[in-house]
């Protein structure tokens, strides 16, 4: 409790919030009201000088530390040097450079290109574009509680209604919606997940692409069943359809290995990074096969801001943070300490703890927001952030930054062990 010097949210980030109340769209949301002033190692230092153990880090962005020393460095030499040009009218180094570290790091040793974007949803927006093009066919099959994005198209891409599209259609059509791999739900085998998935995907006519985030996200941290993304990769494969995996949140090290689908060497055939990529700066990209990547024309992609300078320093800088400080190996050491002690709680409240890595989730068996979101803000009361997820709103989620310090990460899993104990008496 030392490391709080005033309630959560304090003073000045209560007056703050009063404040944006009647400037920023109520629309946009926030997890937890605490106003930030800086960040250090594993650590939001807010406006009234609490010091919060981040469990989130911005949603998987902030992977390398924040700030992080050779990211800031970057960022610094490049601003000084030149903001901006726009690549398409005068390229720079930088952007190709991010390409040739996406082309050696994303699963496979084929050829590969790259387009670099600024946000996730750019990019899924842009596989699809890619998708369509290369294939001249036009259908997307996408997965039950899967998030790829609030665009048009992205929501409707999207599973989940209320926050992410309520009232927001007409969406783009196309979008054809099938059972994926929840284990704890489904009860089945990664085979017969696939099975079920790959039947309804046959009914889909005019199929260009399968999307698929190889550990799904916002929809509740959910890994599939082993056996379930190789034999859906397979079907792909036989059958001429792409595979995109959105490997927006499980890319760069979160899982313990550079990429999600590596765990269980599934090769797609475009991959779209966005998130961890660029230790905090707005940077995405669609990586894929030259011969997919190739088939759309000149001038077919890009944008005005997509791969600037500055978010490309930082990429190199985080990519080389990774690198140097084996962050996939830590992402590994994170999961092998918060798994065990979260299942050791053995509360009745918990229907499941899982997760790979760093990218950790307990989903209680209450299928409402419930019990998590008063997990949630005694976590956030005790200065310790977390994030929920789920369909059902149901999971707690953690995403600890890689470089995180063992003892904040021993602390905020006891604040959270804490939490969960004493919802079960409320
Ligand atoms: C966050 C996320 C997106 C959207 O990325 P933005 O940068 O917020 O547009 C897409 N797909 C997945 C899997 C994500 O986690």
């Amino acid at each position: 409790m030392t490391r709080l010097r005033t309630e959560i949210p304090g003073p000045r980030s209560r007056e703050l919030t009063a404040r944006r109340g009647s400037a920023v769209a109520s629309g946009v949301g926030s997890a937890l009201p605490v106003f930030v002033e800086r960040a250090e190692d594993g650590l939001l230092v807010d406006v009234d000088g609490n010091r919060l153990i981040d469990l989130a880090s911005g949603i998987a962005v902030t992977s390398v530390g924040n700030p992080a020393p050779r990211v800031a460095r970057a960022v610094r030499e490049q601003v000084d040097r030149f903001s901006h040009t726009c690549f398409m009218v005068t390229p720079y180094e930088g952007y190709l450079e991010v390409c040739e570290r996406l082309g050696e790091l994303t699963p496979g040793d084929h050829e590969k290109r790259s387009v670099l974007l600024n946000s996730g949803a750019e990019a899924v927006e842009n596989a699809v574009k890619i998708a369509r093009r290369a294939t001249g066919r036009a259908a997307v099959v996408v997965f039950d509680h899967a998030y790829h994005g609030r665009t048009n198209l992205t929501m409707a891409l999207t599973a989940k209604e209320v926050p992410y599209k309520h009232g927001f259609g007409p969406f783009a059509p196309e979008v054809h919606r099938v059972p994926g791999s929840y284990p704890l739900h489904d009860g089945l085998t990664g085979e017969q997940a696939a099975r079920r998935a790959i039947a309804a995907i046959e009914r889909v006519d005019d199929l260009a692409c399968v999307l698929i985030e190889p550990i799904q996200g916002e929809g509740g941290f959910i890994v599939p069943a082993p056996g379930f993304l190789p034999a859906l990769a397979r079907w792909c494969r036989e059958r001429g359809v792409l595979l995109v995996a959105d490997e927006i949140q499980t890319g760069f090290c979160r899982t313990g290995a550079w990429f999600a689908c590596d765990h269980e060497g599934v090769v797609p055939d475009l991959v779209t990074t966005a998130k961890g990529i660029a230790g905090g700066l707005p940077l995405a990209a669609v990586t894929g096969r030259a011969e997919v990547m190739d088939a759309v024309h000149a001038g077919g992609l890009g944008g005005t801001y997509g791969g600037n300078p500055i978010a490309c320093a930082a990429a190199l800088g985080a990519i080389d943070t990774m690198r140097e400080l084996d962050l996939g190996a830590a992402a590994r050491r994170i999961g092998a300490t918060a798994l065990p002690r979260l299942r050791a709680l053995d509360s009745p409240l918990v229907a499941e703890v899982r997760g790979r890595g760093a990218m950790l989730a307990v989903e209680f068996a209450d299928r409402t927001p419930e019990v998590a979101g008063r997990v949630a803000a005694a976590c956030h009361a005790a200065g310790v952030v977390v994030l929920t997820c789920g369909t059902y709103g149901n999971v707690i989620r953690l995403l600890p930054p890689l470089v995180i310090p063992d003892v904040l990460l021993a602390e905020g899993l006891a604040v959270l062990e804490d939490a969960i104990t004493a919802a079960r008496g409320s």
